[in-house]
C-alpha cells in the first residue's frame, strides 16, 4: 500500500551508499564522544501517546547503530500512556522488527546527564525503507512538501511545565510564589540556573524563561527552527528539564493537567512561512497584514483544528485543560493577540513583523507527539494554501463572553470536548488522514479510542493522577 511518506521520497531509503555515509559519520562521532567521556547515546523516538521512548548504545556500538539501526518492535506504535499495548488495525502485533536509526546531525551531549549523549531516531524497516508510521519522517516529508510548494517553514514549541516536590505521587508545588512572581525565581534560583546553563550548553537558543500562571508552573520559549529541528528541540528541552529536576530532588510534569483545578500545561506552537525570503505573516494586504498565502495557511489550520486535536490534545486529561477562559484556546477561531482563541496571530511590536510575526496554535498540549503536531499543522496549512482558503472574521473578545447566537453568527465553534469526539473528527478529515497515510491515521484513531476505553468511568481526579507524571 503506497503511503504519503513513500510518495514524497522525503527520506532517503538506506541503500549501501547511504549506510556507508552514516557509518563514516558515526565513526568520527564515536571517537569524539569517547574523548568526552560519554558512555551511552540515548536514541529516542516519541510514541503516538506522546511519550518519549529510548534505546541506548555505548559509543563503541554507535557505528553499527547508525549503519544497521537498533532493533525495536513495531508494537511501540500501539503503546498507551499506561504502557498497555492496544490491538490496532495496523499496530500492536508482537511480530516484526523495525530499526531505529539515530540522526547524528542532531547528536547532542546531554548537559544535565554527564556521560550521556542523545540523538533522535528515524524508524526504518529491515529493508531500509522508512516505516510508514514513523512520525519524525512524516514531519520531514511534510516540510519537504511545503518546500516543493515554495515555502520555508519555521516553528517553535513553547514548553510549559510544572515542578513538584519529589517523593510523592501527588502534586505538591516546589515553589510557593505567585503567578509570574519573582519570588518563584528566588525560590528556585539554583534550579533555574541549572536549567538555563544546561540548555545553553546543548546549543538550545532560549528566548525566554519565566514563572507561569499555575502553581509550580514555569515556561521556556525557544527560537524558531525548521519544523523537524523544532520538534527535536522540544524533546531535548523537556528531557533536560526533567534531568535537572531530578538532581534537585524535584518532579517534572508536562502533563496537560497536574491538578483538576486551575490552568494546565500547554505546548503552544508558533509557525511562520517565508516565500523567496519574504515573510507571509506580515506586511501583506490580508487581514492583520497577512499575505494571501499566510492567510490561506492559517485558514487551513483553523478549519482542521477540531480534527487536529486527536494529535495535539491526545489524552483524556487534555480535555480537562482545554476549557474556556483558561488561556488554552478552547474555541476554533482566530484573532490578533487573543489568548482565548485556538489560533492567535502574533505580530510583535510595530516594525518587527518582518522577522517576528507568526501564527500561534494555542490549543495543543504537552502530551502531544511534537513530530505528529508538525506533520498535522503542515498538512492542514498546505491544504489551505492549495484551496486558497479564506479566513473568517477575527475574534477580538473572549469567545466565552459571546452568547451562542453570537458565536454561531461568527462561526466560532467550541472545540471537541472529549478525546472520543476528537478521534471522530480526525477520522472524518480526508486531508489529514491522507497525509498521515492509512496505517498511521488508523493507529491514531485506534489509540485514542483505546484510551477512551481505558478512562471511561474514571473521575477527573483519576484521569489527572493517571497522566500526571507520564509526559
Ligand atoms: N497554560 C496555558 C495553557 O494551558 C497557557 C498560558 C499562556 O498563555 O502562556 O495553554
Ligand atoms: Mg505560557
Amino acid at each position: 500500500m503506497p503511503t504519503p511518506i513513500a510518495e514524497t521520497g522525503a527520506m532517503v531509503s538506506l541503500d549501501a551508499q547511504e549506510r556507508e555515509r552514516r557509518r563514516a559519520q558515526a565513526h568520527s562521532a564515536a571517537e569524539r564522544l569517547t574523548g568526552q567521556d560519554v558512555v551511552g547515546v540515548a536514541v529516542t523516538w516519541v510514541d503516538n501517546s506522546g511519550i518519549t521512548r529510548v534505546k541506548s548504545v555505548p559509543p563503541a556500538k554507535l557505528e553499527n547503530a547508525a549503519t544497521w539501526g537498533i532493533g525495536a518492535t513495531p508494537a511501540f506504535d500501539a503503546f498507551l500512556l499506561d504502557d498497555s499495548i492496544m490491538s490496532g488495525r495496523y499496530a500492536g502485533s508482537p511480530v516484526g522488527d523495525l530499526r531505529l536509526h539515530p540522526d547524528l546531525d542532531r547528536l547532542t551531549l546531554l548537559a544535565a546527564q554527564p556521560g550521556w549523549a542523545w540523538a533522535p531516531a528515524d524508524r526504518y524497516t529491515q529493508d531500509g525503507e522508512v516505516h510508514p508510521q514513523c512520525a519524525r519522517s512524516l514531519a520531514r516529508a511534510m516540510t519537504t512538501r511545503m518546500q516543493a510548494a515554495g515555502f520555508e517553514t519555521s516553528m517553535a514549541f513553547e514548553v510549559e511545565w510544572t515542578v513538584g516536590k519529589g517523593g510523592t505521587e501527588e502534586f505538591e508545588p516546589a515553589c510557593a510564589g505567585p503567578a509570574y512572581g519573582m519570588t518563584r525565581l528566588v525560590e528556585l534560583s539554583g534550579y533555574s540556573r541549572d536549567v538555563l546553563t544546561a540548555l545553553a550548553a546543548e546549543g538550545v537558543d532560549v528566548d525566554q524563561f519565566h514563572p507561569e500562571y499555575g502553581a509550580g508552573q514555569l515556561e521556556v520559549s525557544v527560537a524558531a527552527q525548521d519544523p523537524v529541528s523544532a520538534a527535536d528541540t522540544a524533546v531535548l528541552v523537556r528531557e533536560t528539564i526533567r534531568a535537572v529536576g531530578m538532581k534537585h530532588g524535584l518532579r517534572t510534569s508536562f502533563s496537560p493537567k497536574v491538578l483538576t483545578e486551575g490552568v494546565g500545561n500547554g505546548a503552544h506552537v508558533h509557525v511562520s512561512l517565508r516565500r523567496d525570503g519574504t515573510t507571509m505573516m506580515s506586511g501583506g494586504p490580508g487581514p492583520s497584514g497577512l499575505h494571501a498565502h499566510g492567510a490561506s495557511f492559517t485558514a487551513g489550520v483553523l478549519a482542521r483544528v477540531p480534527a487536529l486535536l486527536a494529535v495535539g490534545c491526545p489524552t483524556a486529561a487534555s480535555y480537562l485543560r482545554l476549557i474556556p477562559s483558561h488561556w488554552a484556546g478552547a474555541y476554533a477561531c482566530w484573532g490578533l493577540e487573543n489568548r482565548e482563541v485556538a489560533v492567535r496571530l502574533v505580530t510583535g511590536p510595530v516594525g518587527s513583523g518582518a522577522w517576528s510575526a507568526n501564527v500561534e496554535v494555542k490549543c495543543f498540549d504537552g502530551a502531544a507527539n511534537p513530530y505528529l503536531v508538525v506533520a498535522g499543522l503542515l498538512a492542514a496549512g498546505l491544504a489551505g494554501i492549495e484551496e486558497s482558503a479564506e479566513l473568517p472574521e477575527p475574534v477580538d473578545v473572549d469567545p466565552a463572553s459571546l452568547d451562542d447566537a453570537a458565536r454561531a453568527e461568527r462561526t466560532v465553534e467550541r472545540l471537541p470536548g472529549s478525546l472520543g469526539d476528537a478521534a471522530d473528527r480526525f477520522e472524518a478529515d480526508p486531508v489529514l488522514t491522507a497525509a498521515f497515510g492509512t496505517e498511521l491515521a488508523a493507529t491514531i484513531v485506534d489509540l485514542r479510542r483505546a484510551e477512551v476505553e481505558l478512562t471511561t468511568g474514571m473521575s477527573p481526579e483519576d484521569v489527572v493522577a493517571l497522566t500526571r507524571w507520564k509526559h
